[in-house]
């Protein structure tokens, strides 16, 4: 029987999150924690400091992933929460470091109630999530689930030829444990939204249901360059107008297709780009989003459709590169449905979204049952050092994680 009474202490909580915070500050305010450099190490050693101090047994994998992991009373297989505590080059204070810190938090609260879980509850840090020096980003997590062999992500090296393997035996966290030896029964991640929606409509908690599924394409267009004054238009071949048409189509592409469809035309150049020259070349980008895949396939060919247009009624060349592309990930509806339950009986406001972001649990999602818990962001606004979420916010988020780890471990 859950102990469904039990809270967290904010104060440590929050405490923690400032003390972290501290490791790696950067000029105004912000918090520079890249992965496996001496700020990561330093990080990292201090939550493993708390971590046995809590009493939890601490193990390291091959790919410097951190587990603490605190005994239940049977061998079922264990719960599983957690996040990332390293940092893009500048960010702030919750990304990430909330929800390892309020896995901790979850355990000291059982330790003070002195409640036992049926299941092994493991509080994890995956290494190098966010990608500022290594990629891909979500590494730890992804080798994790098997989804990149360990000794290939092993040697992947930074912008000065130090490669992942060297740099975590370095800093100590050259772990023995084998990548995905611990098999959860389950996975849960707070995380700060990092978008405006929680905020907007003032709502403390986010039962995140899906992830968008990404598709990325470079296209470069070839038309011919020429003189703007002398060249009649229906002789033009403007690779300009082509890019700027093409951009135009994608916001209109998102307004047909709805249903959270985004796009974005990020990267755009012309050449030669200068005042009085048609362009004879131009390259842009196309981000495309949606958490439905049927949906993002309809919307990458539509674009391709345009593409074929402009090739036809503009005679112009076209080549598409694919940068990347991930299916969207579907969460557990049981984890999504016990978070939304949870809420409720605690009394704050919920609702189900989407994650327009990447995040650990995605990966997780591959070997187990997985959901993710959101709180809002001031502003929407994270991989910044103005990142803020409320102290309000911080302890209701912890305290759904640990009401859904309490129903997900079985206590008693
Ligand atoms: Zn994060």
């Amino acid at each position: 029987v859950s102990d469904t009474n039990l809270r967290i202490s904010g104060d440590r909580l929050i405490n923690r999150l400032t003390e972290l915070g501290r490791i790696g500050a950067a000029p105004g305010g912000g918090v520079r924690r890249i992965a496996l450099t001496a700020a990561d190490r330093d990080g990292r050693d201090l939550l493993v400091r708390w971590m046995k101090d809590a009493g939890l047994k601490v193990r390291v994998d091959r790919i410097g992933n951190i587990f603490g992991i605190r005994k239940g009373t049977t061998d079922l297989s264990p719960v599983m929460t957690g996040s990332h505590i390293d940092t893009v080059l500048d960010g702030g204070l919750y990304d990430g470091t909330l929800g390892v810190l309020a896995g901790l938090e979850v355990v000291e609260c059982l330790n003070d109630a002195d409640l036992q879980t049926e299941r092994d509850l493991v509080i994890a840090a995956f290494t190098n999530e966010e990608g500022a020096r290594f990629q891909p980003d979500m590494m730890g997590s992804l080798v994790y689930a098997g989804g990149l062999a360990i000794d290939e992500a092993l040697t992947i090296t930074d912008l000065d030829g130090q490669s992942v393997g060297a740099e975590l035996e370095k800093i100590g966290y050259a772990g023995d444990m084998a990548c995905g030896e611990i098999a959860p029964q389950a996975f849960i991640e707070l995380h700060i939204e990092q978008g405006p929606v929680l905020e907007r409509e003032a709502t403390a908690i986010g039962a995140v249901e899906n992830l968008q599924g990404i598709s990325w394409t470079e296209i470069h267009i070839r038309g011919e360059a020429n003189h703007a004054g002398t060249t009649p238009m229906e002789m033009r071949r403007d690779a300009g107008y082509c890019a700027a048409a093409l951009a135009c189509r994608v916001r209109e592409i998102t307004r047909e297709i709805g249903n959270g469809q985004v796009g974005t035309v990020g990267t755009f150049t012309l050449t030669p780009s200068i005042i009085n020259v048609v362009p004879g070349e131009a390259r842009l980008t196309v981000d495309l989003r949606n958490a439905d895949d049927t949906l993002l396939i309809e919307a990458e060919n539509l674009l391709a459709n345009c593409l074929d247009d402009l090739r036809q009624t503009e005679r112009v060349e076209i080549d598409v590169r694919r940068l990347a592309r991930f299916e969207p990930v579907a969460f557990d509806t049981a984890i999504v449905e016990r978070i939304e339950t949870n809420a409720a009986r605690l009394g704050h406001a919920c609702r189900r979204m989407t994650s327009g972001a990447g995040h650990d649990a995605q990966m997780m999602a591959r070997i187990c049952p997985t959901a993710m818990i959101f709180v809002p962001s001031r502003d929407g606004i994270s991989h910044n050092p103005a990142e803020f979420t409320a102290p309000e916010y911080l302890i209701a988020g912890a305290d759904i994680l640990l009401q859904t780890v309490l129903d997900l471990t079985a206590s008693s």
